[in-house]
């Protein structure tokens, strides 16, 4: 594979290409400069005995066995860490660091990569960067000064979706190359340009993925790990760039938050049909809180790249199809003023095999953002290596080329950032109804780098008052859009095919209003306004006090409104610590307590972790000194949980790690145990995903060794099994598509009433209006008004209501608006549907919500139905006499 050589960039026409606003156009032009006017720019001292170390490094194919990228061959983790390792032993061009560990233990690594003078000068420029991007206080002299002294940073990672293996393999060959690679191309782009590399974004799944093809090599087992890649998210991992959940997004950000890159680079495949290559520019629509010039220097940068491969001699490529710029869950880096790269390279067959076609592979349709189609029948996992290689090059040195530009743009965004007026800020008033959706939002804004001030006493703005100790957020900060995006009501704008046709399909969903998916207030301030603030270092739950032990005729009680209160409740569970409900509202010394607050009796046991996770979690605990006279239940103490997670179901790995988060005490239904459900569980949830073949087919065992056996099918025999579980008792807890599956399981009288044409109805993943009964012990201590998250889920009308008994736990509204926010079309067809239904079938009861109350734990505002029924269900319930006595 050529990779384009250029042979020198002037010291002069660097400094001219400065000049001009906008110039990174025309600097473009600069990668093929004359010849004859150029002259090394910072040329290295000849250091021989560096270069002779770094001759001592093997080459990947020495190193390996193998050429990177042959057929059927890929390399492993516990490989590739020694290897990387010993290139920064060799090499001055090099660092290796562990920047922690992984979710499965497994090492995150970083590779910095720049010309020796640039890593022993690494601080100076990590602090260049960190003043460019937070220029409160810089001068535009000063910045132009830093511009010409500093270095851009390069983030490239690869391998987040596991199974995408080519950019991972490839790495192994860039950081050989340029670690040892004596040419004025590399040391020029060293020279110019840091670059900061994660081989791999999720090495848990590299260590499944390409463990698990080595070890079924020879066999007639399927060579791809059937299950998710990452312990909780699978290909979700690369959802989760706002909520910032998981164990990896953090490590990634940390990097971000240090080194502030100019680019992140974020490399993937698509499927074995798509382009040979995708870069930027991307589609309609961009998010608005996406700073123009990024946008601008995204398109440049990704074009870059596409002339890089088309001058290559490479065809297939192309930009502005299938992925737009909306969505921060797949995006990070654009809030915080650096361009997202995603590169998307067509796959081959069974990760590592050539893909052979009856003719030129992919589309043969030329167009002007896919001028030459592909024209050969057979891809390789070598020709991914190349191009994925062609583009990477051809990115950094695109940046390397124009680096004075790349720092003062990214100046230019953070200075548009601090001098907005309008809006104001955000505040977050304190003392809601639930502090766990606050702290948790505030750990969001935290981890992203935002400021967030706190009242120091009360005060007035945009006409509300708010408490002493609110929360503002002011909008003119560095990463002021990062905050805007996530607490505003997204208008998601209306794109259609062609006019009149079907809707464009967003790439992912439309929604991330972070105070309708998790439930609590912040109000926008467009005006200015007056308060004295203290910045906050740490984001601690709010302080509580416990009260003094009520007298043996009382209890503890503790209000049902936060979702936070199940991370009390399963250490309650644990200890098998008695724990009641009632299920009626009452007044106790003049305060109301509604239906589904907590009552426990008042024993030294229950005491200390009532106080310790009160503590914990800022959620306050009181006391009574009478118990009321109302109908109520009590929790079956440690009640076993069930979780139906077919092997690779995203959703269900979501939910388990809510269930981890808050250590409910859960395991998964594995095949093993259909033969006795209700010996196992009191209560089986089953999430999005869970369908009725996935559960009947399951795994094919003749595909999968005998490890995979929990995941093989259960037949119609389990299938039938699975409704007796129900019928002689047990709760079914279901929603999404697990509805559905709960409807065929027991013929529920449900018709689904939603235009399966797009153009007439369209919701994909938006938060709707929703009419909730918080009587319904389904929906205790819910806000009645909580949206529905919805994702192109069903919604339903109830048929035959006495077939079994049932009860409307959630429904759209009769009229008016359905959307809150996102992206709708059709809502009057929404009008008056049911969405959350609770029934009783047999000695059982079964739960079902059409829409996602769980999804990727974004809604976790809703999520806390799911709580609520999978411990319901195999409560006790008590008359109001019994209550009174709390079993005593
Ligand atoms: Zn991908």
């Amino acid at each position: 594979m050529t990779i384009s050589e250029s042979s020198g960039l002037s010291r002069r026409m660097l400094l001219r290409s400065t000049a001009a606003a906008g110039a990174a156009a025309a600097a473009a032009t600069v990668i093929h400069p004359d010849v004859a006017s150029a002259q090394p720019l910072a040329a290295q001292p000849t250091d021989v005995f560096a270069a002779t170390k770094a001759a001592a490094i093997p080459t990947p194919e020495q190193y390996f066995g193998f050429r990177i990228g042959s057929e059927g061959k890929l390399a492993t983790w516990d490989k590739m860490v020694p290897y990387f390792q010993l290139i920064a032993e060799q090499s001055n061009r090099v660092t290796y660091e562990e920047v922690g560990k992984t979710t499965d233990d497994n090492p995150y690594v970083l590779l910095t990569i720049s010309s020796p003078k640039n890593l022993n000068n690494l601080d100076r420029l990590i602090e260049i960067n960190d003043r460019l991007a937070d220029p409160r206080g810089l001068s535009p002299t000063e910045a132009e000064e830093l511009a010409r002294t500093g270095k851009p940073f390069y983030f490239v990672q690869a391998g987040i979706h596991s199974n995408e293996v080519g950019n991972s393999q490839a790495t192994i060959e860039w950081a050989h190359r340029l670690a040892t690679e004596q040419s004025e191309y590399v040391n020029k782009i060293l020279d110019n340009l840091v670059i900061l590399l994660v081989p791999a974004q999720n090495p848990d799944g590299l260590v499944l993925i390409n463990d698990y093809f080595v070890k079924t090599a020879g066999t007639n087992y399927a060579r791809t790990y059937p299950d998710l890649y990452q312990k909780y998210t699978g290909h979700d991992d690369n959802r989760d760039w706002f909520m910032l959940s998981q164990v990896e997004s953090n490590l990634n950000i940390s990097l971000l938050n240090k080194y502030h890159p100019q680019v992140f680079q974020d490399s993937h495949q698509a499927g074995t049909n798509a382009p040979r290559m995708f870069t930027p520019p991307y589609l309609s629509p961009y998010d608005p809180n996406i700073d123009a010039i990024t946008v601008q220097q995204t398109d440049a940068l990704g074009m870059a790249m596409q002339r890089g491969m088309t001058a290559a001699g490479m065809k297939g490529v192309g930009w502005g199809m299938t992925y737009d710029y909306w969505t921060p869950s797949r995006q990070y880096c654009v809030y915080h003023n650096s361009v997202r790269i995603l590169t998307e390279a067509a796959s081959c067959s069974n990760l590592a095999y050539p893909q052979v076609g009856n003719g030129p592979l992919g589309s043969q349709e030329s167009s002007i953002s896919f001028i030459e189609p592909y024209d050969q029948n057979t891809w390789t996992l070598r020709q991914i290596v190349d191009i994925v290689s062609q583009a990477f090059y051809s990115g950094i040195e695109a940046v390397a080329y124009d680096n004075y530009n790349w720092l003062y743009n990214f100046y230019r965004v953070g200075v548009k950032a601090i001098t907005r007026t309008s809006p104001r800020a955000y505040v977050i008033p304190a003392g809601q109804r639930d502090p766990q959706a606050v702290r948790d939002a505030l750990d969001i804004l935290f981890k992203g780098a935002v400021e967030i001030h706190q009242a120091q006493s009360a005060f007035s703005a945009g006409g509300q008052q708010y408490p002493a100790g609110s929360y503002v957020i002011y909008l003119n900060q560095p990463y002021g859009g990062f905050a805007k995006t996530l607490l505003e009501v997204q208008e998601y704008p209306h794109l259609l095919q062609y006019p009149g046709g079907p809707p464009q399909r967003p790439y992912d969903v439309t929604a991330q209003t972070l105070p309708m998916l998790l439930g609590f207030k912040a109000n926008l301030v467009t005006g200015s306004f007056s308060v004295t603030t203290k910045l906050l270092t740490e984001i601690k739950p709010p302080a509580v006090t416990m009260p003094a032990a009520p007298p043996s005729t009382g209890a503890y009680v503790i209000g049902p409104e936060s979702y936070g209160v199940f991370q009390i409740v399963s250490r309650l569970q644990k200890q098998g610590i008695p724990t009641f409900r009632a299920a009626a509202q009452f007044v106790d010394a003049g305060r109301t307590f509604p239906a589904g607050t907590f009552v426990v009796p008042p024993t030294d046991a229950a005491r200390q972790i009532l106080q310790n996770q009160s503590r914990n979690t800022g959620i306050p605990i009181s006391a009574i000194s009478v118990v009321p006279r109302v109908a109520g239940a009590q929790l079956k103490p440690r009640t076993r949980i069930g979780l139906l997670k077919p092997a690779n179901n995203i959703q269900s790995g979501w939910l388990m790690w809510m269930f981890d988060q808050y250590e409910v005490t859960y395991s998964v239904v594995k095949a093993q145990d259909y033969k006795n459900l209700s010996g196992r569980f009191d209560a089986i949830v089953m999430p999005e995903g869970v369908s009725k073949s996935s559960i009947t087919n399951g795994l094919n065992r003749n595909n999968y060794p005998e490890e995979w056996s929990w995941a093989f099918g259960v037949g119609e025999d389990g299938w039938s099994k699975l409704r007796d579980f129900v019928t002689a008792g047990g709760t079914l807890v279901a929603y999404g598509s697990g509805a559905n599956t709960a409807q065929q399981l027991f013929e529920l009288p449900l018709r689904s009433i939603l235009p399966s044409d797009s153009s007439v109805f369209y919701c994909p993943g938006a938060l709707l209006s929703q009419d909730i009964d918080t009587l319904d012990p389904v929906a205790w201590g819910m806000d009645p008004h909580h949206p529905a998250w919805f994702d192109g889920d069903r919604a339903y009308q109830l048929t035959d209501p006495n077939k079994y008994p049932v009860h409307v736990v959630s429904k759209y509204p009769d009229s008016g608006e359905q959307l809150q926010s996102g992206w709708l079309i059709g809502g009057e067809y929404l009008n008056g549907a049911v969405n959350g239904l609770s029934w009783t079938v047999g000695s059982g009861s079964v739960v079902t919500f059409a829409s996602e109350i769980a999804f990727r734990t974004w809604n976790r505002g809703e999520e806390k139905m799911i709580f609520n029924a999978m411990y319901h269900g195999p409560s006790q319930k008590l008359t109001p006499e019994q209550f009174e006595r709390l079993g005593r």
